[in-house]
C-alpha cells in the first residue's frame, strides 16, 4: 500500500498539516522524536498585535479567523477544551508610550484590536505607573494539552510512529517515495529548528532564536489577566504563572539558563511587589526565517518533498493558515505567494 503522506514532525505544524490530512480522507504517519521543545514551551498566546510597536502583525487579521475555527474543531475533535479567552493588559512605561496607543486605537486596521480606554490597575500587586491598554480578541491555546490528546489519538490509531525520521533512509523512485517498509506519495518536513539536520532543506536560512520561561508561583500576586510590560506574565491557574520569554541569537541549545532566569527575574521584580518563587524553567528554539516570513512549499528538484515551517515567534495563529495554503499548493496545484515560497531563497 501506498500512503498519501508521511508527516516528520510534530509540533504546531505539524499538527496543523495532520488536521487538512483528516479532513481530506487521506492516509499518512507521523513521525515524532521529541528532538525540539518550541510549541510545548511557548507561552500559547495568540495575538494579532505587535506590542512593542502597536502595529498589526503580518496577515494577522486573516489568520486569526482561520485559527479560530482551526481550534474550535480540533476541541471538538478532541474533546477537550484548547482555547480560552484571557485578556492581555499592555503596561505604559511613558506618557508617550499611552499616546502612542491612542493613536495606534484610532487606526482603522488595530481598531478591532486595541481598546481605546485606558484600564486602571487595581491589583496592589504590580506597579503600574500609567494605566494598561487593553487588546481584544486575545487568548491562550493549551498546547501541551492539545498535543498530547491529539498523539495519544494517533498512537491509539498506529498513525504516530516515535522516533527520528532518518533522513539518508529515503528512496525516491519514480512512483512513490520509499522509507524503510514505507510507501508514501508526498513527505512533509515540519521540524522546526530540527531542519538543521535536514539536507534537502538545511540551507535555508531558518537562523533560529532561543526562547526561556520561567514559571513562578506567588499566592499574592492574584492576577487574572496576562501583563505584558517588558515580558509577559501569564496566569496558569493555581497560583502559577509563566513569566518571558527571553530572545537568544546566539545559544541553539534546548538547555535551560542561569543567565535567563536572571534576567527575567531582574525584568519582573521592576513591577512585582510580592513575593514569588520561581519553581521551573522551560526553553526552545523559535523558528525563526531571516526574513521573518514562514518558509513553506516543495523542493525545487523533488517534487513530493515539502516543508512546513519559519513560523517564528507566532506559530499559533500562522500554522493553521501556512498548512492549509501548503496542503492546497500540493494537491490542487494553487501557486504559494513568493512571500512565504521556500523558492525565494535561490540556495535551494
Ligand atoms: C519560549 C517561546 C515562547 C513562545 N511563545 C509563543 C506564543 O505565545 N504564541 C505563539 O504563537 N508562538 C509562540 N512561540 C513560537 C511557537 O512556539 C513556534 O512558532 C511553533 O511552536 C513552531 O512550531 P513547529 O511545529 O513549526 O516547530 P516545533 O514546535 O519545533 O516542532 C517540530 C517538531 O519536529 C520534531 N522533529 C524534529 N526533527 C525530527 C526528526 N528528524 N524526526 C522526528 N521528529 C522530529 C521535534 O521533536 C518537534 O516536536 C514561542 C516559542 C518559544 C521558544
Amino acid at each position: 500500500m501506498v500512503l498519501d503522506y508521511i508527516v516528520v514532525g510534530f509540533g504546531l505544524s505539524g499538527l496543523s498539516f495532520v488536521e487538512e490530512l483528516e479532513n481530506h480522507n487521506k492516509s499518512y504517519v507521523v513521525f515524532e522524536d521529541a528532538s525540539q521543545q518550541s510549541s510545548r514551551v511557548a507561552g500559547g498566546l495568540y495575538n494579532p498585535v505587535i506590542l512593542k510597536r502597536f502595529t498589526m502583525a503580518w496577515q494577522a487579521s486573516k489568520q486569526i479567523e482561520t485559527a479560530a475555527s482551526f481550534y474550535k474543531d480540533v476541541e471538538t475533535k478532541l474533546q477537550k477544551t484548547v482555547v480560552s479567552e484571557l485578556p492581555i493588559l499592555r503596561r505604559f512605561n511613558t506618557v508617550e508610550e499611552q499616546n502612542n496607543w491612542f493613536e495606534a486605537s484610532d487606526k482603522p486596521v488595530l481598531e478591532k484590536f486595541l481598546s481605546p480606554e485606558l484600564i486602571r490597575n487595581t491589583n496592589p500587586a504590580v506597579d503600574i505607573p500609567f494605566h494598561y491598554g487593553k487588546v481584544k480578541h486575545t487568548g491562550k491555546i493549551d498546547i501541551v494539552n492539545m498535543l498530547s490528546a491529539y498523539a495519544k489519538n494517533l498512537r491509539e490509531n498506529h498513525i504516530l510512529i516515535d522516533k527520528s525520521f532518518e533522513y539518508d533512509k529515503i528512496i525516491l523512485t519514480k512512483d512513490y517515495i520509499q522509507y524503510k517498509e514505507i510507501k508514501c506519495k508526498h513527505i512533509v518536513f515540519a521540524e522546526g529548528y530540527g531542519v538543521k539536520n535536514n539536507p534537502f532543506f538545511n540551507d535555508l536560512p531558518l537562523h533560529g532564536n532561543k526562547g526561556e520561561y520561567i514559571i513562578i508561583r506567588s499566592k499574592a500576586l492574584k492576577q487574572k489577566e496576562a501583563i505584558k510590560s517588558s515580558i509577559f506574565v501569564i496566569p496558569l491557574g493555581d497560583d502559577l504563572y509563566k513569566v518571558g520569554a527571553t530572545y537568544n541569537n546566539q545559544d541553539k541549545s534546548s538547555e535551560i539558563t542561569t543567565t535567563a532566569r536572571e534576567e527575567l527575574q531582574k525584568k519582573l521584580e521592576k513591577f512585582l511587589k510580592v513575593p514569588y518563587k520561581v519553581v521551573d524553567q522551560v526553553a526552545g528554539i523559535r523558528p525563526t526565517v531571516r526574513d521573518r516570513r514562514p518558509l513553506i512549499g516543495t523542493h525545487a528538484r523533488y517534487a513530493n518533498i515539502h516543508i512546513l515551517n519559519g513560523m517564528g515567534s507566532r506559530g499559533i495563529l500562522l500554522a493553521p493558515t501556512m498548512a492549509k495554503k501548503l496542503y492546497n499548493h500540493i494537491e490542487k496545484g494553487t501557486s504559494l505567494d513568493k512571500e512565504i515560497d521556500c523558492k525565494r531563497y535561490k540556495n535551494l
